[in-house]
Parts: structure tokens; C-alpha cells; sequence
């Protein structure tokens, strides 16, 4: 895969509310350029809310975000979501769609890539994820690997600046998860920007340049994997990886 090795991303004093519910309590988040910062924490601490807010999908109540240190609150919010790929639990694909075609949707409607450009560009992408084999079947005759495979290969053909992934294997079957992470792992040493939101603590430890551990709408801790894992400093870190690990 190419080093893309752009899009430091920072998120600064970030507040979003719910109505009454306080979410996100002042975050802060920096991520390096050509790294990989994974976040952790307990269910219901924010987590998918600061990816929305990140890329705008929702606008933040107070705070920053700046992408190679501009800040992009001005821009046109489709702007910053091009430069964002975004991969979910649930893979959102189109079911009655081919597995290329799936691919190339965006490139031909967002893009204006001609059929046969959207084509190559889809079928290059596949074959990154291994599954240019695939590309005439439908996303139900794969397993929820293949599919989740499908879904990153369809944020990157977008050429991201920065890949989201929001518990992208959260919803797989145990055995189908090692693949999946793989690849994210693949993409990590490739140079992508990455933030991931995940529960796989050896993926966090492993892959990941930096962790960041989320409660209660705060970072209650962040640092390099080994600080995080074998010296946390507060009762809420260390209670929450005697739960996890
Ligand atoms: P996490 O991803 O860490 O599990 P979330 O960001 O999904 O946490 O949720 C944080 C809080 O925000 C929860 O209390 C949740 O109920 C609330 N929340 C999330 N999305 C919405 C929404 N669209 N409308 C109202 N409340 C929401
Ligand atoms: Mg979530």
C-alpha cells in the first residue's frame, strides 16, 4: 500500500452536548501524521461521538479541530469528510449492489470518475484488500471479514488523508477478526493516519503509536502503549484494563 503520510489531525477543547447530556467534556486529541492513535474506554464514554465531531458529522458545541495545523471549522463540512475515511461496525454496504460497484459509487457520484476510471481505481483498491476476486459478488455472499474488507476498501479508494475505524471488528466472528486487523495493521505501516476506536487491546498495544483512554467524556489518560498498558496512573485506567485484559 502507499505511504500516504499526511493529515495531522488535532482536536482541541472539544464539548458536544446531547440535549442535557454533557458528552464530550473538553477533549483534546492530537494525531501525528503517518500514526496511528487508537482510543479506549467503556462503553457509553464518547468515543463514537468524538470520531462524529472529529469529521464533523455533527459540529462541535466549543473547541478546534485542525488538520496539518489549519483549522477547517470554517470550511464546508463536506470538505473535511472527503479527507476522512470512515469505517464502521456495522460495514454499510449496499446489498444489491456488486461488490465493485460498491467500490466505485462514491468515485463515479462524488468524484465524477468516468465508469471505466472508477473501474480500475475499484478494482486496484480490492485487489489491495485481497478481494479483487470478489468484485462481481454481491456483499452477502461474503463473510463479515470480506465485507468489513470491502468497506476500508471503499473509504480508500476516496484517497483519505485519515482513516477513522469505529470498533470495525466489534461485529465479527471471532475467527473472521485477525484478517481485518491485518489489514489495519498493513495500513498503519504503510504511513495512514489513523484513529481507532477499539476494544482489541493487543491491536491497541501492538499497532498503535499512541492510546488514548476516554471516560466520561474526558481523556483520563494518554501516552505511548507501554505507558498505558503496563504503568497507568489512575484508579479509572487500571480498573477499566483489569475488565478488558
Ligand atoms: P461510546 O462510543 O464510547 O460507546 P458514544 O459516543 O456512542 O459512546 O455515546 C456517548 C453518550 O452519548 C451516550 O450517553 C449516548 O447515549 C449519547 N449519544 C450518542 N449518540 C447520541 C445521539 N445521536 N443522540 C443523543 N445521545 C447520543
Ligand atoms: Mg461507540
Amino acid at each position: 500500500m502507499k505511504a500516504i503520510e499526511s493529515g495531522t489531525l488535532t482536536g482541541r477543547g472539544l464539548h458536544l452536548s446531547f440535549g442535557s447530556n454533557h458528552v464530550l467534556r473538553g477533549i483534546d486529541l492530537h494525531v501525528e501524521r503517518g500514526t496511528t492513535a487508537s482510543v479506549i474506554g467503556p462503553s457509553g464514554s464518547g468515543k463514537s461521538t468524538l470520531l462524529r465531531v472529529l469529521n464533523r458529522l455533527i459540529e462541535p458545541d466549543q473547541g478546534d479541530i485542525l488538520l496539518d495545523g489549519r483549522s477547517v471549522l470554517k470550511d464546508n463540512p463536506d470538505e473535511l469528510r472527503r479527507r476522512i475515511g470512515m469505517v464502521f461496525q456495522q460495514f454499510n454496504l449496499f446489498p444489491h449492489k456488486t461488490v465493485l460497484e460498491n467500490v466505485t459509487l462514491a468515485l463515479r457520484k462524488l468524484r465524477g470518475m468516468s465508469a471505466d476510471e472508477a473501474r480500475r481505481k475499484g478494482l486496484a483498491q480490492l485487489d489491495l484488500v485481497g478481494l479483487k476476486h470478489k468484485a462481481d459478488a454481491r456483499p452477502g455472499n461474503l463473510s463479515g471479514g470480506q465485507q468489513q474488507r470491502v468497506a476500508i476498501a471503499r473509504a480508500l479508494a476516496m484517497d483519505p488523508e485519515v482513516m477513522f475505524f469505529d470498533e470495525a471488528t466489534s461485529a465479527l466472528d471471532p475467527e473472521l477478526v485477525k484478517g481485518v486487523l491485518a489489514l489495519m495493521a498493513d495500513l498503519a505501516s504503510a504511513g495512514m493516519t489513523m484513529v481507532v476506536v477499539t476494544h482489541e487491546m493487543g491491536f491497541s498495544r501492538n499497532v498503535s503509536d499512541t492510546v488514548t483512554f476516554m471516560d466520561a467524556g474526558v481523556v483520563v489518560e494518554s501516552g505511548p502503549p507501554a505507558a498505558i498498558f503496563d504503568d497507568p496512573r489512575t484508579d479509572r485506567l487500571r480498573s477499566f484494563l483489569s475488565d478488558v485484559l
